[in-house]
């Protein structure tokens, strides 16, 4: 379990990161996947380790992230692959805290000089922000959050498969909730800009941290109001009624859109 509380001294060597190759997290090839490394091991077997972030407290240790290269990635000794690639693979607590070492080490990576002055930054507020001394703008890790929809009718699922998916799974609507706008509000948009229906009936099912990189997924059903499927070909490729026992291929039961998906097949049985 990870305590929030950011560390406020520098790291030492025996100290436990998680190393990112730009994108990608670095595991070792004989340890649990996603498990953090002592950082006097990446400084030796790293030609740069630098950007040390710390991420919190991890069974009262301090943890870090940072950025590491070499040339010459050992690969007798070290696996790397990018996050996505790990979600299925390590329990849901352990992905969220490897996504949240991700987004901290991003946010600061990106918010060193501040956006209103162009001054330098540094960490205040015990560490939860970034404030600029000469102008006194803080900034906090940025999160976007975007509404995941399951629209229904009847027995039928709504299922639509994004364009550049090359339709490998059908899945929930979805879309950035926009400033001035409530999630609910954000849902019909959506489902209307991106299919042509209006919907009624939100109900809030659960939310889920998607560190790609800063997404705060929020996971509504919808029940069909009125409309045809008219998609937007920018955004849609397909879009199909389905009944439940004639489904596609959908998202995986980790993901908030498998669990949408689930939770309303259950609800019929
Ligand atoms: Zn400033």
């Amino acid at each position: 379990m990870l305590n929030f509380t950011r560390p406020t001294s520098a790291a030492g060597s025996s100290d436990l990161v998680w190393p990112f190759q730009g994108r990608h997290l670095v595991s070792e090839l004989m340890g649990s996947p996603g498990a953090p490394i002592p950082l006097g091991q990446l400084m030796s077997d790293f030609s740069v380790v630098k950007d040390i972030t710390p991420v919190g407290f991890l069974d009262d240790k301090p943890v870090f992230a940072c950025l590491v290269e070499t040339t010459n990635l050992d690969v007798m000794k070290y696996t790397s692959g990018n996050l996505f690639g790990l979600i299925s693979r390590i329990a849901a607590e352990q992905f969220d805290v490897i996504g949240r070492a991700y987004q901290l080490l991003c946010w600061e990576k990106d918010h060193r000089h501040c956006g209103r002055c162009g001054g330098e930054t540094s960490l205040a507020d015990k560490g939860q922000s970034r404030a600029c001394e000469p102008c006194g703008l803080s900034v906090y890790p940025r999160l976007s959050p975007c509404v995941i929809v399951l629209v229904t009718r009847d027995e039928e699922l709504l299922l639509a498969a994004g364009v550049g998916s090359n339709r490998r799974f059908y899945s929930c609507l979805a879309g950035f909730v926009e400033p001035g706008e409530t999630c609910e509000q954000a849902v019909q948009r959506e489902v209307m800009e991106e299919v042509g229906m209006e919907v009624g009936e939100i109900e809030y099912h659960g939310s889920q941290p998607w560190p790609f990189p800063g997404q705060l997924m929020l996971g509504f059903t919808a029940k069909w109001r009125k409309g045809e499927i008219n998609i937007d070909p920018e955004e849609i490729d397909d879009a199909v009624w389905c009944a439940p026992d004639n489904l596609p291929p959908v998202p995986p039961p980790f993901s908030i859109a498998g669990q949408l998906i689930n939770g309303f097949l259950k609800s019929l049985s």
